[in-house]
């Protein structure tokens, strides 16, 4: 039998393991996110914090934002700009601009193919198209259409490739109001969402091109002709395994000047937070933003003071 005090000692000790090991837990929980920003043909100073916020709110992750330096900045500046991938489970590109160092290239490929878990929201698309490891992650970017193929849905539902050169490149017409149309319901993100709803305010991305392979296209818009459109079910939201990472990349999420309206819709906040969520665990515990936009009308939070 051991004396009193040595149980007591041994009890105290024991308490304060699972203290200890319960907050571990709680810090674990926590996904790792970093957004990388500061070049963009969009008002990303205005995008960041906006994202940041409502990530945040979702209560998953813990977040740090690189800012890349400004375009045309010295060599020094781009030797400073080292971002550590492998500390991070997730990294949300929120970049448009020039192209980032080798280094930083080879470790983004490498981090990916690792496991790591890329998101792009809209103008990412548009960055690189020299770079062909990005463009086979990304799989439709923001490029002219003898890039590659182009990729779109048929009235059957079916994917349908568009050869090179043929067909519209990239465009968008006038941002508007356009229904979300889910292609895969089953999927960890968009479970749940009601099969058609309303995006806020938004460019409607369409005749993207890339490589385009091992496309999951999650969902769809349709381009309307009316509305200097294709005619064409559009990809919204598409994932892309590579290596055992994942890259998830929705286009919607278009700011320009001051107007967030794209990306205070509910819909893309829900798909934003879960695609990050998702790309990191292979699954989705953020439920749908409360309010959840329905078929026929956009549900925005309100915009921040
Ligand atoms: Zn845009």
């Amino acid at each position: 039998m051991f004396p009193l005090v040595l149980r007591k000692l041994a009890w105290c000790l024991t308490a304060f393991l699972v203290v200890l090991s319960s907050d571990l837990a709680r810090a674990e929980d926590k996904l790792k996110l970093l957004i990388v920003d500061g070049q963009n043909n969009h008002n990303w100073k205005a995008m960041t914090p906006v994202m940041r916020a409502e990530l945040e709110k979702a209560g998953r992750f813990t977040i740090d934002v690189v800012t890349t330096p400004p375009n045309g900045a010295p060599k020094k500046d781009w030797d400073a700009f080292r971002p550590d991938f492998s500390k991070y489970e997730v990294v949300l590109s929120n970049y448009n601009g020039e192209l980032w160092p080798e280094e930083v290239r080879v470790a983004l490929v490498k981090w990916v193919g690792n496991g790591g878990g890329l998101v792009i929201i809209h103008a990412a698309n548009n960055a690189f198209p020299e770079w062909p490891e990005w463009n086979r992650m990304i799989g439709l970017g923001w490029r002219d259409a003898n890039y590659g193929p182009r990729l779109t849905i048929d009235a059957r539902g079916l994917p349908m490739k568009t050869e090179p050169g043929k067909g519209p490149g990239a465009g968008h017409g006038p941002q508007h109001e356009y229904p979300i149309d889910i292609r895969d319901s089953e999927h960890p993100v968009t479970q749940g969402m009601p099969l058609r709803w309303m995006h806020g305010a938004d460019e409607l991305y369409h005749g993207q091109r890339g490589p385009a392979e091992e496309m999951n296209v999650l969902a769809t818009a349709y381009s309307a002709n009316d509305r200097s459109g294709t005619g064409a079910h559009e990809p919204m939201i598409w994932w892309i395994p590579f290596g055992k990472g994942k890259v998830f990349t929705t286009v919607m999420g278009h700011v320009g000047g001051n107007d967030t309206r794209a990306i205070r819709c509910r819909g893309f906040i829900s798909v934003m937070n879960r695609g990050c969520e998702w790309v990191a665990t292979g699954k989705v515990t953020i439920p749908l933003t409360a309010d959840f936009p329905p078929t026929h009308e956009a549900r925005l939070i309100p915009e921040a003071k």
